[in-house]
């Protein structure tokens, strides 16, 4: 099968070193198959177009190519509706209420023990009887969880990667209690990153997601969703982060580290590989 693999900016803030590296591995990574780019510009409030020219500016100067027109998240709405039809239509999805202070509240009483999942605080379930008739345009969907478990049977994935390298099977008891019901469609968004990056990666035919190791714990809702939807299985290479002096992980905010900035001082495409270790 010919590796299909994808590189999956949002367009927040400029490129910066551990960009680059995600998306040289992704292109490493594709080899004689194909590499393909995606904008993930589903939160509109903080996405710029000025972002985006610079993404493919930088990209290009790395000396990375890519077939166009480049897959856009915002115009992919119509296939988020009709994949969160489908798991309505499964009984698996309902409209959420809680507000982050409803959920912080219910979470502090001194019953609940307080854990925090990939995505935050695990949802308690007080919206879980909710049926989707009830759903409002400002609600959030969220998955029942145990119900999708319970609907795929056993699941496991393969990772490439270095760092967790092997078969992985799906903890069902374990993912209940660290990750929860999550939100599949954000109020005022109509999807989430869960559903839209398996919508998407399904959408372009990626046969390997390559992304930081920050995404690993993610993996599992994805591959929950894949098979509640029916799509294919890919594989995954989850790579390390690049850090600052002091080990904290590049943030889009960390503009001393923007390959721009770099550009702009005289480096090469050559200095970026070699101060990320490739
Ligand atoms: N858009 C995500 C990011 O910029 C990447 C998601 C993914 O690769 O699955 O962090």
């Amino acid at each position: 099968m010919t590796q299909v693999t994808r590189f999956a900016p949002s367009p927040t803030g400029p490129l910066h070193l551990g960009h680059a590296y995600s998306a040289l591995i992704a292109f490493q990574r594709a080899g004689a198959g194909q590499f393909l780019l995606r904008i993930e510009d589903i939160d509109r409030a903080r996405c710029r177009p000025e972002w985006e020219a610079q993404i493919f500016d930088d990209l290009h100067w790395l000396g990375l190519r890519w077939p166009t027109p480049v897959m856009r998240q915002s115009d992919r709405m119509a296939a988020y509706r009709a994949a969160l039809a489908r798991l309505a239509s499964q009984g698996l999805i309902y409209p959420c209420r809680c507000t982050r202070a409803d959920i912080r509240a219910v979470l502090s009483a001194p019953q609940e023990g307080a854990t925090h999942g990939p995505d935050g605080p695990i949802y308690p379930g007080t919206c879980r009887a909710r049926p989707m008739a009830e759903a409002r345009p400002e609600d959030a969907l969220r998955l029942n969880l145990r119900a999708a478990l319970r609907r795929t049977g056993a699941l496991n994935f393969t990772e490439n990667g270095p760092l967790h390298q092997g078969a992985h099977r799906i903890d069902s008891d374990r993912m209940i209690a660290q990750v929860g019901d999550v939100v599949l469609a954000r109020r005022d968004m109509g999807t989430s990153y869960h559903l839209a990056v398996v919508v998407d990666d399904a959408g372009q035919g990626v046969t390997e997601v390559t992304r930081g190791v920050d995404l690993f714990e993610a993996t599992q809702i994805h591959v929950l969703l894949q098979a509640l939807l029916e799509l294919p299985r890919l594989s995954y290479w989850h790579h390390d982060l690049i850090r600052d002096d002091q080990g904290k992980r590049l943030a889009k905010r960390d503009d001393a580290r923007a390959i721009a900035r770099y550009r702009a001082e005289g480096a090469s495409p050559e200095d970026i590989r070699a101060m990320v270790g490739l």
